[in-house]
């Protein structure tokens, strides 16, 4: 079984474009079924023919549980009563009777839809549809309609495997899991699993477990939750724990989340955490067996998500595992003496493809590129009064280079941990605090946090 140490999840089509430059630096990517129902044509040859990487598909079936995040929301900020598009075509593939529930009766799915005889036989057809989606989308559309149908049908018959149109594990449907819904939503999600794993045998059939942070307080429901998933037989596992931001959470919780990985690692079967830091990066030596980001927003993610606010530049500290304000970032540099000349910079800031690049005889001022923005002014009305409001944004190549910087500093950090020793991890995160605290303060505490937990970890192995 291949395991994927470093995934890297694509948000938008925009994102394409780095996921193809990289290709070489991560092991599998993943999008979400919403964009692949959206754009099937484009994405199909994207994934099965311009880019050989292998992938995943995520269902997203979570995203039934609240109608209001479905629908679109119109230009004045008011909620229109359209679902958004993307989710009406993923609906179109998933079946009548989903597609009844969220367009026609217009509301969230419920856990008792799936309740008595009629709520079963709808459980198995959800099931057989997400997964059909999952194994067939981007074959199907490579093969009759994109321009390299006969190269793929060409490749497929020589089976020399050179394509790549089946992600590399399916997921069933699953469901959102609180504190107060677990008990609820825990049976249709194991069955889903026991359903699929019948049904397409022979097929890499992986759960995917998504909770709250209060979870990991309550012992009892782990251990319920390891139990009820490790009887479905899943092949392997993917965990997302809502709005789990490792760098902002105690030590309790990462404490916890360990136990639960230690536990269900019992099974023998691979477990990724599907939104991680550097801290899950730690976690790949044991416990997990690869973890996911995005292009430098993904390191955790809330199942709803509360609106974007305005985009701001960040600057990946490769030391501190953590981005900072631009303006932040400028000034721990300066503070530090780092942007003295471009050999200060390289040696104790970052020396990435990007950084050589931007970083020339005048750090301080070449240091600037990473934070360039345009102001735009516009008037706003309060009451009958009027008056301007100015926002900054950051130009396009201010962005292009923070995420170019941020993903070569990425793929550094999965080579460092699979190349060095719990306790070499442990001096890094030590010195990195000694090194900031006195500039950035409780900001960087959470790397004592970390070196406190993994310490905990290595005297348990
Ligand atoms: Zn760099």
């Amino acid at each position: 079984m291949t395991i994927y140490k470093h995934l890297i999840r694509m948000g938008t089509n925009s994102e394409k474009k780095y996921c193809r430059d990289f290709q070489n630096q991560y092991d599998a990517i993943v999008i979400n079924a919403n964009i692949l129902a959206h754009t099937t044509s484009s994405m199909s040859s994207f994934l099965g023919c311009e880019l050989s990487k292998d992938f995943l598909i995520d269902p997203q079936t979570y995203a039934f549980q609240s109608y209001g995040n479905l629908l679109q929301s119109s230009k004045s900020e008011k909620t229109s009563t359209n679902v958004k598009k993307s989710i009406s075509s993923m609906l179109t593939s998933y079946g009548e009777k989903i597609k009844n529930i969220i367009e026609v009766e217009k509301r969230s799915i419920l856990y008792n839809d799936f309740l008595g005889k009629s709520g079963e036989i709808f459980l198995h057809e959800l099931s057989e549809n997400v997964i059909n989606f999952q194994l067939n989308t981007i074959q199907n559309q490579s093969l009759e309609n994109s321009e390299y149908g006969e190269y793929i049908q060409y490749e497929l018959s020589s089976n020399t495997q050179t394509v790549n149109l089946k992600p590399f594990a399916l997921i069933p449907p699953y469901f959102y899991m609180t504190e107060n819904t677990v008990d609820n939503w825990i049976p249709h999600n194991t069955k889903a699993i026991k359903y699929c794993k019948e049904k397409f045998q022979g097929e890499s059939i992986y759960a995917q477990i998504v909770i709250n942070k209060e979870i990991l307080l309550n012992n009892l429901i782990l251990d319920k939750i390891v139990n009820e998933y490790s009887l479905t037989n899943a092949d392997g596992y993917f965990i997302w724990i809502d709005g789990f931001d490792e760098k902002n959470i105690g030590q309790t919780y990462l404490n916890n989340f360990i136990y639960l990985l230690k536990n269900l690692n019992k099974n023998n079967k691979p477990i990724y955490q599907i939104y991680g830091s550097y801290f899950s990066i730690m976690l790949t030596k044991s416990y997990l067996s690869g973890t996911c980001h995005g292009m430098e927003y993904g390191e955790d993610r809330e199942v709803f998500p509360v609106g974007g606010g305005i985009p701001v530049s960040k600057f990946y500290m490769p030391d501190l595992h953590k981005r900072l304000l631009y303006r932040d970032a400028l000034k721990f540099l300066l503070a530090k003496g780092y942007l003295i000349n471009k050999g200060t910079y390289f040696s104790n800031v970052c020396n990435c493809k990007t950084c050589k690049q931007v970083i020339n005889n005048n750090p301080e001022i070449d240091f600037s590129a990473f934070g360039d923005f345009n102001s735009t002014t516009f008037k706003r009305k309060a009451g009958n009064k009027e008056y301007s409001v100015t926002m900054d944004y950051p130009t396009t190549e201010a962005k292009d280079l923070c995420l170019k910087h941020y993903l070569y500093n990425k793929t550094k950090e999965y080579e460092y941990v699979s190349s060095n020793s719990w306790q070499d991890l442990i001096q890094q995160l030590k010195e990195a605090h000694t090194n900031s605290c006195k500039i950035l303060g409780d900001d960087v505490d959470y790397l004592l946090t970390w070196a406190n937990v993994i310490q905990k970890i290595t005297l348990n192995l």
